[in-house]
């Protein structure tokens, strides 16, 4: 059941691919785990699942120790996905392999300290806001240079991409031209001298759209895990 719904997804994703003429391989599923007990992401790792994606520091803890026998030496990588705060920032770097979700100064500065004093090199995302959906969080497009060129003098941190959620439209080619900007922003930037190589762009209702567009993140969760109660 679970092994046929990662089967199902990896197989959706490579077609996509293949449409936008790219290789499979160049696409990350993430499985998003938020309200998933760790009996579930057992299952995960054990259908062949490596990447997980958490919304909340607090409960990704609490799952990461749970599983952390059953992980044992698998490389198992942990993506925080949802918005931070600064005084979460130690734990964040403490638990997470990358973080999608820098969208201001002050955060990147708070991990860069927070990474130094752990003795390690946080590879993070910058989320961008592509609307102007006053409730949501991430860089404006005019923000995302200046933070990408104050990220680069912190030493302890890598920036290797960006993020973004587009509105939620229920209808997946409406999130596309927020797909193809989010290229266009990293294509600028790279232009502009930084090297961004990952786009974490795309979740259950849209990641085809997503992929054909560039993306080389996509986070699924009720597609994998079914419909989240919560
Ligand atoms: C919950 C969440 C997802 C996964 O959403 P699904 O529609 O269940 O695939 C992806 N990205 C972020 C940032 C999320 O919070």
């Amino acid at each position: 059941m679970f092994a046929g719904n990662v089967s199902t997804i990896l197989k959706r994703i490579s077609t996509a691919a293949a449409r936008a003429q790219r290789a499979p391989e160049d696409v990350r599923l993430i499985a998003v785990t938020k309200t998933v007990g760790a009996d579930n992401i057992k299952e995960a790792v054990d259908a062949g699942l490596r990447s997980f994606g958490e919304s909340r520091v607090q409960e990704a803890q609490k799952k990461i120790s749970a599983l952390r026998s059953h992980i044992a030496n698998r490389a198992v990588e942990w993506h925080l996905i949802g918005h931070l705060q600064k005084n979460k920032a130690k734990y964040a770097v403490g638990l997470f392999d990358l973080i999608h979700t820098v969208d201001s100064i002050g955060l990147a500065e708070e991990l860069s300290r927070q990474a130094e004093k752990a003795g390690k090199v946080q590879r993070i995302l910058v989320q961008v806001k592509l609307s102007g959906e006053e409730t949501k969080h991430g860089a404006s497009e005019e923000e995302m240079l200046s933070l990408l060129a104050r990220v680069k003098e912190f030493g302890n941190l890598s920036p290797e991409g960006l993020m973004t959620i587009p509105p939620f439209f229920g209808e997946k080619e409406k999130a596309r031209p927020y797909f193809r900007r989010l290229r266009e922003l990293r294509d600028k930037a790279e232009a502009a001298g930084f090297r961004l190589r990952e786009l974490s762009m795309g979740m259950s209702d849209d990641f085809e759209v997503a992929i054909e567009e560039g993306s080389t993140m996509v986070r699924i969760g009720s597609a994998l895990f079914g419909e989240r109660k919560a």
